[in-house]
């Protein structure tokens, strides 16, 4: 029996979701969802994603990376996700935002703290966190505002981060070989979190021969030049409109040989039919920048063959530890320090754990996640001795190093 897309309780399980709130507003016609789904360590975590084919399902689906992104990051915050069914550019955008902001506003930000996903930008969350009437609604704000906004790139930054490291650890334990200084990679998605993945692996000197966004896919097996497509497509808007280019379907992506392929895009794109074309490609390691982008059939498909995958929770944590430095009150330059620090913690942190364990990367992080969580929904309930006892028994399980969280949000 296939699920439905509204049922999320047939999904509910030890962790949550602990509040699905599903709004309609008849004056505007706006359709949202928002799912809170752990806050045991923090008020609930995550974007809103403004899509024409968002689903309840998916939202929950969302909140629960964010419940495991935000604890094994070590930030203070629980898991969540909005979402509003509509092409952003189709409707009142602001007339929408603010409609959703009204409606959900008796949550925010003590269980929910917004911020920027598909289909939102900083302008959004100004209008959001004008609506709700307190800057602490949203992260992800305009500068002018205080904020840090994710169009600086803070979570392309982290994959970058997380994709060189990664790298660098596999070819150090023989796990892989396969230089950096001559991988190629392919990034599935040039909005936000492709173009500056793209933008920061070029600066550290990655070969990046393919690129795709929904109009379709460019390709040179001697490597892009990424400054320029970047300055390119500012005027040009979309891939399909760049005049240089042999431009292909967007499907190409999935045939292009490449060492790396790194998902930037939308959830389920790599799946049980497009993993064996990457295998057939060559592709060794798979790094998840967008969130979700790998089914559980997809990923066995992939493991089987000797393809290395990093999950979204540990790679693309960077535009959420970005919204902690903002909601702290900190600096663009402490931001991306500390997206630098906690992603390069983590990736040492599990693929040391894999080698010891033979348990897979995103197995290894979500048992730290699940340790972290587990431990502050005891403690919640008041029951502090079962805490330590569970905590101790994780601990001596995996030897997991779960570093106090005062000590780990400042590099
Ligand atoms: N939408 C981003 C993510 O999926 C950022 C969430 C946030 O900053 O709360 O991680």
């Amino acid at each position: 029996m296939s699920l439905s897309v509204y049922d999320v309780w047939s999904l509910a399980d030890e962790w949550g979701p602990e509040k699905v709130v599903f709004v309609y507003d008849p004056d505007t016609g706006m359709r949202g969802v928002l799912v809170i789904d752990n806050t045991a360590i923090g008020p609930g975590k995550g974007g809103i994603r403004f899509t024409p084919t968002v689903t309840p399902v998916e939202v929950f689906r969302l909140a629960r990376v964010m419940t495991w992104k935000c604890a094994l990051a070590g930030l203070p915050f629980g898991g969540a996700k909005g979402g509003i069914m509509g092409d952003p550019n189709k409707v009142d955008r602001v007339a929408w935002m603010k409609s959703f902001a009204k409606a959900i506003k008796p949550y925010v930000p003590l269980q929910y703290v917004a911020a920027t996903d598909m289909g939102t930008t900083e302008l959004d969350m100004a209008v959001f966190a004008h609506e709700v009437g307190d800057v602490r609604a949203c992260t992800g704000k305009p500068s002018e505002m205080g904020g840090i906004p994710h169009e600086l790139g803070t979570t392309g930054y982290g994959v970058a981060v997380a994709t060189d490291l990664t790298l660098k650890m596999l070819n150090k334990f023989g796990s892989i070989s396969l230089d950096p200084r001559e991988a190629t990679v392919a990034i599935q998605g040039f909005g936000n979190v492709g173009s500056f993945t793209a933008k920061f692996l070029d600066e550290l000197g990655y070969k990046i021969v393919a690129i795709s966004d929904i109009s379709g896919c460019i390709y040179n097996p001697e490597g892009l030049d990424i400054p320029l497509i970047m300055r390119e497509l500012q005027t040009a808007g979309s891939i399909e409109k760049l005049s240089r280019y042999e431009i292909y379907p967007k499907e190409k992506i999935f045939d292009v040989k490449s060492d790396v392929f790194i998902p930037a895009a939308s959830s389920d794109t790599i799946n049980s039919e497009t993993a064996p074309k990457l295998i057939k490609a060559g592709t060794k390691l798979v790094i998840e920048a967008a969130n979700i982008p790998t089914t559980a059939e997809a990923e066995k498909i992939l493991i089987q063959s000797g393809v290395w995958v990093i999950p979204d929770f540990i790679v693309n944590a960077g535009g959420v530890i970005g919204s902690y430095v903002e909601y702290k009150g900190g600096t663009e330059k402490e931001a991306f320090d500390l997206i630098n620090y906690k992603i390069s913690v983590n990736v040492k942190l599990v693929l040391t754990l894999v080698q010891q364990n033979s348990l897979t990367p995103r197995k290894i992080a979500q048992e730290i996640a699940k340790t972290r969580v587990k431990r502050a929904m005891l403690l919640r309930r008041g029951a502090i001795d079962v805490a330590r006892e569970y905590f101790a028994r994780q601990k001596s399980l995996y030897e997991f190093m779960v570093p106090d969280l005062r000590n780990t949000t400042h590099p």
